[in-house]
C-alpha cells in the first residue's frame, strides 16, 4: 500500500472516532464507566501524530507499530485490545495483501483478541463486529455491504446481555444498550471500508 494511501486510512480512522468520541462516551456511561470515547480519541490522536512515521514503513510493519502505539495510549480494557488487533494484523499480512490475504490475516488477528480478553463472538463486545466483518469479508462483499454488515453487527449487540468486560457486572441491566466498543469497531470499519474503495 503506498503511504499516501495509509496515511488516508489513519486520517479516517482518527476523524470518526474524533466525531463520534461523545457517542462512544455516551454509550460506555450507560452500562460502563464512560470512558471509552476518551480512550479511543486519545489513542487515535497519537496514532494521528506519528503518522509520518508509521507510513514510512512496509504495511505490517507500520500496522504492528499502530497497535503497539494503541496499546501505549488506549487504556482500559479496549487499549490492549485493539493494540492486539492491529499488531496481530501486521504479524500475519504480506506486505502487499490481496483480498484472501486479508481475510486470513484478519481471521487470526480476531482470535489473537479473542485469546487475550478470553473472550468469543456473542458476549456483547468488539467481537461481535470483527467477526461478521470477517465473514463478509471472506465472503467477498463489497467495501460498502461489509461496512453495512459491521453497522448492523454493532446495532445487534443491544438485545444482547454483556458476559465480558465492564458492562457483564450489570448482568441483566447491560440488555438494551448498544456496546460501545462494537459501535467504535463498526466506526473504524466503516472508515476503512469508504477509504479503501476510494483508493
Ligand atoms: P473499560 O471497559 O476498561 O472502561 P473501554 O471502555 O475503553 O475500557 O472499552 C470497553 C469495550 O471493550 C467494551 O465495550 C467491549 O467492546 C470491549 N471489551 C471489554 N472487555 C473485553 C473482552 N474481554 N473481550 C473483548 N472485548 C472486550
Ligand atoms: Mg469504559
Amino acid at each position: 500500500m503506498a503511504a499516501a494511501d495509509f496515511s488516508r486510512l489513519i486520517a479516517a480512522a482518527a476523524d470518526t472516532i474524533a466525531a463520534h468520541a461523545e457517542e462512544l462516551t455516551a454509550l460506555d456511561q450507560a452500562i460502563g464507566d464512560g470512558d471509552h470515547g476518551l480512550n479511543m480519541k486519545r489513542g487515535f490522536e497519537a496514532v494521528r501524530a506519528e503518522a509520518d512515521t508509521f507510513v514510512a514503513k512496509p504495511l505490517p510493519e507500520a500496522l504492528k507499530a499502530v497497535g503497539t502505539k494503541l496499546v501505549m495510549t488506549v487504556g482500559g480494557a479496549s487499549g490492549p485490545l485493539f493494540g492486539t488487533l492491529f499488531m496481530a494484523l501486521g504479524k500475519d499480512l504480506p506486505a502487499a495483501p490481496d483480498r484472501n490475504g486479508l481475510a486470513a490475516a484478519l481471521g487470526k488477528a480476531i482470535e489473537a483478541v479473542a485469546a487475550r480478553g478470553k473472550s468469543q463472538p456473542g458476549q456483547k463486545t468488539m467481537l461481535d463486529v470483527l467477526q461478521p466483518v470477517y465473514e463478509a469479508l471472506a465472503q467477498g462483499k463489497t467495501a460498502s455491504e461489509i461496512a453495512d454488515a459491521a453497522d448492523q453487527a454493532a446495532e445487534a449487540t443491544v438485545p444482547m446481555k454483556a458476559l465480558r468486560g465492564r458492562a457483564s457486572f450489570l448482568g441483566e441491566r447491560s440488555i438494551g444498550h448498544m456496546d460501545a466498543g462494537a459501535r467504535s469497531t463498526a466506526l473504524l470499519v466503516r472508515a476503512v471500508a469508504e477509504t479503501v474503495e476510494d483508493i
